[in-house]
């Protein structure tokens, strides 16, 4: 099976079993997205959940938050991984806002990446999800889970990212990150790959590999 075919298969099944394909942070509107998903760099969508709602009580828009300083934001954050940075990253990114896009978060990626905390992933998160734009943000699970499959081979997260954006078709990439995000959370963990209640087995180069090992015939 060509690859481009194993891909359309796999996203196909994919589909069937995530239903609501969407990101799993908690926000109301653009602002708070592109704060969520600066959070959630090296930490799980669940811990940044927990700080959220208290971090936009305080600070509901670009303004309050222009105007904070570094002991206004990082108690809040505190128990998230490197709190330090990110609290400089609100603040510069906050103010920015407030310099060039009246306080806005703008629909561009060339003008997210200037953003203090936003690098390549951020920004493809932020259009794809609030634009539907077809950018394949490559975060640890998209990364793993591609390569399990044989759909994309690489050492860095962009070699995948463009590997992936050639592969799919536009409009089903916004989707598609999230199914490989999804799958890759909650079935096909780092360590243990929940193999037995996986769909894929069929189209997946981890499970023929290992399955062939465990047996010592051929992939079934
Ligand atoms: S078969 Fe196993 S390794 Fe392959 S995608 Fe499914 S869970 Fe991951």
């Amino acid at each position: 099976m060509r690859k481009k075919e194993k891909t359309l298969k796999i996203l196909e099944i994919l589909g069937n079993e995530i239903p609501e394909p969407v990101t799993e942070l908690d926000y109301k509107n653009p602002f708070q997205l592109l704060i969520a998903v600066i959070l959630s760099a090296q930490c799980t969508d669940k811990r940044v959940n927990l700080v959220t709602p208290e971090l936009f009580k305080h600070f509901p828009d670009a303004k309050s938050l222009s105007e904070a300083e570094f002991d206004d934001i990082f108690p809040l954050i505190r128990s998230i991984s490197y709190p330090n940075n990110k609290a400089r990253h609100l603040m510069g990114m906050a103010r920015l806002l407030m310099e060039k896009h009246e306080g806005k978060v703008p629909p561009s990626y060339s003008d997210l990446v200037e953003l203090p905390g936003v690098g390549r992933k951020t920004a493809n998160v932020v259009t794809s999800v609030l634009y539907n734009e077809p950018r394949m943000p490559v975060d640890t699970h998209v990364f793993r889970v591609t390569q399990r499959l044989g759909i994309a081979k690489g050492t860095t997260p962009l070699q995948i990212e463009n590997q992936l954006v050639a592969l799919i078709p536009d409009a089903m990439i916004p989707k598609a990150h999230h199914y490989f995000i999804l799958h890759g959370r909650y079935v096909c963990l780092a360590r243990s790959p929940k193999c037995t209640e996986c769909p894929l087995t069929e189209l997946c180069n981890y499970y023929k590999k290992n399955h062939k090992k465990l047996t010592g015939g051929s992939p079934t």
